[in-house]
C-alpha cells in the first residue's frame, strides 16, 4: 500500500489533500523512464523543443492564479507572493526557450586539422527542492535543464508538493513528451538520496540546508556525479550613514519578513553605522510594526505564518534565548503564527546572529567604519546574498566587491532576477542557477579534432 501523507495548511492547520509519497521501486521506475525518454528528448530538433517550452509557459501562465491559490493554502505564501512565484516559473521557460537553438560551440584554431566543441545533455537530471519556495526553486533547475535537452525527475519538499504536482499536469497538457518532466512527491530520505545513488541520475540539483547538501554533495562524489547546492544564508543589510535612512528603514523589513522570513537570502543580520543608529532603529521600528502579518488568503496580508509547526518551533527555540527588542502584531487563533521580531545583539558569537533562523526574526548591531562593516559582514560560515545602502555609488560598488557573498544589492532588497546568475560563497552553495550561461551547467564540453 502506498503511504500517504496530509497536506496541511499552515494558516488554518486544517488538512488540505492527501498525497501519495513515492516509493523506492516507484523512484527507480522513474528514473528508467525518464532515461528513455532522454534519447528521444535530445533528438527533437533545437527549434521544436524551444517551441514547446514556449507552449508549456503559455499554459503555465495560464494557469497563474490556480497555482497562486494552491501555494497560498499549501506554503501559507501571500497572494502577491504566490502570483510572483508562478509568474516566475513562466519567465524561466520563456527565457531558457531561447537556449536550444542557441546552444553554440565554438571553432578553436589548431595546427593540422579543425577543432570543434558541442554543448551535449548530460542524461536524467534530478532536482531536489525545498518548502520555502516550492515553484520558483523548481523551475530554475528544471527550465533551464529540459532546454540543454535533458530529462528531469523533480522531488518537491514532502510538506509543499501541490504545485509541483499541478506543473508537472501541465507540462504534459503543453505537448512535453511524458517522462521528460516527471514530479515525485515522497521522502527525502527515499527519493532524493535515491537520485544522489542511481547511476542514470547524472546531475543533482540540491536547494535546501547546508546539513543535507553536504551529505547530498558526499553522495554524489561516489560517482563523480555533477552537484549544483544552494543552501542556507545569513545576508547582511548593511546600512552607512549617508544613506537615504527613511528609505533604508522602511524596505528593511521586507527584506527579512518576506515570506515569514523563510527566505534563503533574508537579510537576518542588520548592520547600521553608529551615527546612524538611533534613526535607523526608530524608522524600522515604525516599519515593522505597520507590516501586516495576517490570513494570506486576505489579500491585503504582506506576511503569512510559518510552514509548518515544526518550524514554528524550531524559530521560536532562537526566540526563547534572546530579548525581543520590539516585535510587529500576529494573528491570534489557529496558524503557525510568529511576529516579525527585532533583536538588537553585541556580541557577534551569539547563535542569534551567527545561524540561520529561517522565520521572521532580524539580529541588528552598529559598525564604526566601512572596514569594520566589511569584517562584520564577512564573519559569517554563509556567504549567499546582502544589500548597502549609501549615497556614495563608490563606497556601494567597494563594498559589493568586498563582501564575500554571491548576490548584492546597492539600494534594493532584490536577490533574483532569472536574467542573472543567482548562488552562494562559503557554505551557501556550490554553481551558480538562473543567468544566460544555466543551460550549459546542465552539459558536458565535448571536444571533436578533425584531421585534414
Ligand atoms: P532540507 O535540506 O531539509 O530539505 C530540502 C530538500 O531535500 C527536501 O526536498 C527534502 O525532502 C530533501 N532531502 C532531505 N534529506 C535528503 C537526503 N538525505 N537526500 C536527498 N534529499 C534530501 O531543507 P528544508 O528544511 O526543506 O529547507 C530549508 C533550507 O533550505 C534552509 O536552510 C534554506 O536556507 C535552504 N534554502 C536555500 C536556498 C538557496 O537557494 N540557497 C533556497 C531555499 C532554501
Amino acid at each position: 500500500m502506498t503511504d500517504l501523507f496530509t497536506v496541511v495548511n499552515p494558516a488554518t492547520e486544517q488538512p488540505v489533500v492527501d498525497v501519495p509519497l513515492t516509493d523506492l521501486a516507484g523512484t527507480d521506475a522513474a528514473i528508467a523512464a525518464a532515461h528513455e525518454a532522454f534519447q528521444r528528448w535530445r533528438a527533437v530538433a533545437p527549434g521544436e523543443r524551444a517551441a514547446l517550452l514556449r507552449r508549456f509557459a503559455a499554459v503555465v501562465d495560464a494557469h497563474v492564479d490556480e497555482l497562486a491559490e494552491l501555494e497560498v493554502r499549501n506554503a501559507g505564501h501571500t497572494w502577491g507572493n504566490a502570483r510572483w512565484e508562478a509568474g516566475n516559473v513562466r519567465d524561466c521557460l520563456n527565457y531558457y526557450s531561447g537556449a536550444p537553438e542557441r546552444m553554440f560551440g565554438k571553432q578553436i584554431p589548431v595546427p593540422g586539422g579543425t577543432d570543434l566543441t558541442f554543448y551535449e545533455p548530460l542524461g536524467v537530471v534530478g532536482v531536489i527542492v525545498p518548502w520555502n519556495f516550492p515553484m520558483p526553486i523548481a523551475g530554475w533547475g528544471f527550465a533551464p535543464a529540459l532546454a540543454a535537452g535533458n530529462t528531469v525527475v523533480l522531488k518537491p519538499a514532502e510538506i509543499t508538493p501541490l504545485t509541483a504536482l499541478r506543473i508537472g499536469e501541465l507540462a504534459l497538457e503543453a505537448g512535453l513528451p511524458e517522462h521528460v518532466l516527471t514530479v515525485l512527491p515522497g521522502k527525502g530520505s527515499v527519493v532524493g538520496e535515491r537520485f544522489v545513488t542511481h547511476e542514470l541520475v547524472r546531475k543533482v540539483v540540491f536547494t535546501g540546508s547546508t546539513e543535507v547538501g553536504k551529505r547530498v554533495m558526499a553522495g554524489c562524489a561516489e560517482q563523480v556525479k555533477a552537484v549544483t547546492l544552494e543552501l542556507g544564508g545569513k545576508s547582511a543589510n548593511i546600512v552607512f550613514a549617508d544613506a537615504d535612512l527613511a528609505a533604508a528603514a522602511a524596505s528593511a523589513p521586507y527584506a527579512v519578513f518576506d515570506n515569514a522570513g523563510q527566505d534563503c537570502c533574508a537579510r537576518s543580520r542588520i548592520l547600521v553605522e553608529r551615527s546612524a543608529y538611533d534613526e535607523f532603529m526608530a524608522g524600522f521600528e515604525k516599519a515593522v510594526s505597520a507590516l501586516r502579518v495576517l490570513d494570506p488568503s486576505d489579500e491585503s496580508s504582506e506576511m503569512g505564518p510559518l510552514v509548518s509547526a515544526g518550524q514554528r518551533a524550531s524559530v521560536q527555540g532562537y526566540l526563547d534565548e534572546v530579548d525581543v527588542t520590539f516585535a510587529g502584531s500576529r494573528p491570534d487563533g489557529a496558524g503557525y503564527w510568529i511576529a516579525p521580531s527585532v533583536v538588537t545583539v553585541d556580541d557577534p558569537a551569539e547563535r542569534i546572529w551567527r545561524e540561520e533562523v529561517f522565520g521572521p526574526v532580524v539580529a541588528v548591531m552598529p559598525f564604526d567604519d566601512e572596514a569594520d562593516a566589511v569584517a562584520r559582514a564577512n564573519d559569517s560560515d554563509y556567504g549567499l546574498s546582502g544589500s548597502i545602502y549609501t549615497s556614495d555609488l563608490g563606497r556601494g560598488l567597494r563594498v559589493a566587491r568586498a563582501v564575500e557573498a554571491g548576490n548584492l544589492s546597492v539600494n534594493s532588497h532584490s536577490s533574483v532576477r532569472y536574467w542573472t546568475p543567482f548562488g552562494g560563497y562559503k557554505e551557501s552553495g556550490l554553481g551558480r542557477e538562473l543567468g544566460p550561461d544555466a543551460p550549459l551547467a546542465f552539459t558536458e564540453e565535448k571536444n571533436v579534432f578533425i584531421a585534414h
